[in-house]
């Protein structure tokens, strides 16, 4: 990929289009909405129709492709890696209310995907959130989960 990540601009600030992001990764647009319906991206909607994406997106769909490209993993394997992420335990969740909690329980797709009335965090912007924020490398998700007090 022809792209250099410039460290002078706010990573997770969105500033590409769709159309850049997808030229930039030699995939197609559809391909990019596809992974949207799917979670495995949130974009910046800045209305109905335009998406804008961050360095950190750029840097999650560049996991993802490899993931599949490389890996040989499905969209549902990664769906499934991501809902891994220990989110109850990132957002500090009470025990009541992880036992109400569907993404506590499931382990098909990222939390950030559930749409559940009784998740706490339901009213959030998932976007922003630290669970969905900080894991755009998929490798990361492993290290967050070794930090887990036992
Ligand atoms: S706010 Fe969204 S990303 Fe954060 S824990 Fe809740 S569902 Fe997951």
């Amino acid at each position: 990929m022809n792209f250099e990540f410039d460290d002078n601009i706010d990573a997770d600030s969105p500033i590409y289009q769709i159309g850049k992001v997808a030229e930039l990764l030699n995939i197609s647009v559809h391909t990019l909405r596809l992974y949207e319906n799917e979670g495995l991206v949130i974009p910046f909607k800045k209305d109905s129709k335009h998406r804008l994406y961050s360095q950190n997106d750029i840097k999650r769909l560049i996991c993802i492709r490899n993931s599949i490209t490389q890996k040989k993993y499905s969209i549902a394997a990664i769906k499934a890696l991501y809902s891994m992420i220990p989110c109850w335990s990132l957002k500090k969740c009470e025990l009541s209310e992880r036992n109400k909690c569907e993404a506590y329980s499931g382990t098909l797709t990222p939390c950030w995907t559930v749409l559940n009335p009784s998740k706490p965090c339901d009213s959030e912007d998932c976007r922003v959130c630290p669970v969905y924020k900080t894991h755009y490398n998929c490798d990361s998700i492993k290290t967050t989960i070794k930090k887990l007090k036992y």
